[in-house]
């Protein structure tokens, strides 16, 4: 059973068939990935790492 990626900001499962979602490592551990749904980026919700606390538009 595989995880499905969700929103960093919404928590929203991400669908493989979904479009406009960005992922890119956290831009201060790079330890861990930051996916966002097309909503919260049209949105420009903030997201938080969940390991480092950083925040970030
Ligand atoms: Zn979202
Ligand atoms: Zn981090």
């Amino acid at each position: 059973m595989i995880d499905m990626p969700r929103c960093t900001s919404c928590n929203k499962v991400i669908s493989p068939s979904d479009e406009g979602d960005t992922r890119f490592s956290c831009p201060n551990c790079n330890d861990v990935l930051i996916i966002r749904c097309p909503k919260c980026r049209l949105f420009g919700n903030q997201y938080v790492c969940p390991k480092c606390n950083f925040k970030g538009p």
